[in-house]
């Protein structure tokens, strides 16, 4: 087949499902994770042909995407931050408004981490793709993270590899108070950062469908009647092991923005800011130990 046929069986199949824009961008990651050939060569070469074997590839990947799986899992790989990172079910795909977050803390952190060794710890890391950006991007931090999900840190292990950097990795839950022993010898860190499951029950109607059939609940959801246990777990461990003046950085519900920033300022967390998204929702939350 040419490619071209190729990309019209793409926009015939999937269009009415995803629309033509988000169609044109699928087609455009499979060519380049199949055939290893660039946007620009595709408009210029309509004309190419596809082997058989690959044109299967194609097929399948058409088949998937109209059953909604995500097409970062079908591809097993998705850039976050500027780096690629491999993804299966066992971990969150990372998200834009994650990006955020890491960009703010680099930001806030870029300039002391030229002199000083900074001590960062991640908690529900999932595919690593906050504490390996941060590891990358400042040079001199120490990182750790932890997950509860063994199948998730091997992921995770597998991208700080891929990504060339040193990441201590820690099986545990911050649920469990026992999580803190994990840190028995460790002296006190400069940042934590979390993405926790926040998302409710009663949100789960907004959440479109390839997510909720696809990702893992254990990352996304919590229970309606609690939706912050994760953040107050996160900040009583943060109390006992960030710094004095240690940063706290949350990625946050945009629902619950007031009652997340009240969970830190009632901890006596100063310079406590809540700020937003590109898409102007409440999504990040940071606050300084005293
Ligand atoms: N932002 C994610 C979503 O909307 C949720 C991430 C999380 O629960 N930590 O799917």
């Amino acid at each position: 087949m040419r490619l071209l046929d190729l990309k019209n069986k793409f926009h015939l199949e999937l269009d009415a499902i995803y629309g033509k824009n988000e169609v044109g961008s699928f087609f455009y990651l499979c060519t380049e994770h199949y055939l290893n050939v660039l946007r620009m060569q595709l408009t210029l070469e309509p004309e190419l042909k596809i082997e058989n074997y690959k044109t299967e590839l194609f097929i399948n990947a058409i088949t998937h995407l109209k059953a909604q799986k995500p097409i970062q899992y079908l591809l097993g790989e998705t850039e976050f931050f500027g780096l690629t990172f491999k993804v299966n079910k066992n971990v969150l795909i990372p998200r834009p408004e994650t990006e955020e977050l890491v960009d703010l803390i680099i930001t806030s952190h870029a300039k002391e981490s030229k002199t000083a060794k900074l001590k960062i710890l991640d908690i529900g890391t999932g595919s690593g793709c906050i504490a390996i950006s941060l590891a990358k991007n400042l040079p001199n931090a120490q990182v750790y993270a932890l997950d509860v999900s063994p199948e998730a840190l091997k992921m995770a292990k597998q991208n700080a590899e891929l990504n060339k950097v040193d990441i201590t990795f820690i099986e545990a839950s911050i649920l469990d108070y026992n999580a803190i022993s994990q840190f028995e010898g460790e002296s006190y860190f400069d940042v934590i950062v979390s993405n926790p499951p926040y998302v409710r029950e009663l949100e789960k109607e907004e959440i479109l469908p390839n997510v909720l059939e696809n990702e893992p609940h254990l990352a996304l959801f919590v229970e309606d009647h609690n939706p912050l246990l994760f953040y107050k777990a996160i900040t009583n461990f943060a109390i006992q092991k960030l710094k004095p003046k240690g940063v706290l950085y949350f990625e946050i519900n945009q629902y619950l923005g007031e009652e997340t920033k009240a969970l830190l300022e009632e901890k006596h967390f100063e310079d406590v800011a809540l700020l937003k998204d590109l898409n102007g929702n409440d999504r990040m939350l940071k606050g300084r130990k005293l």
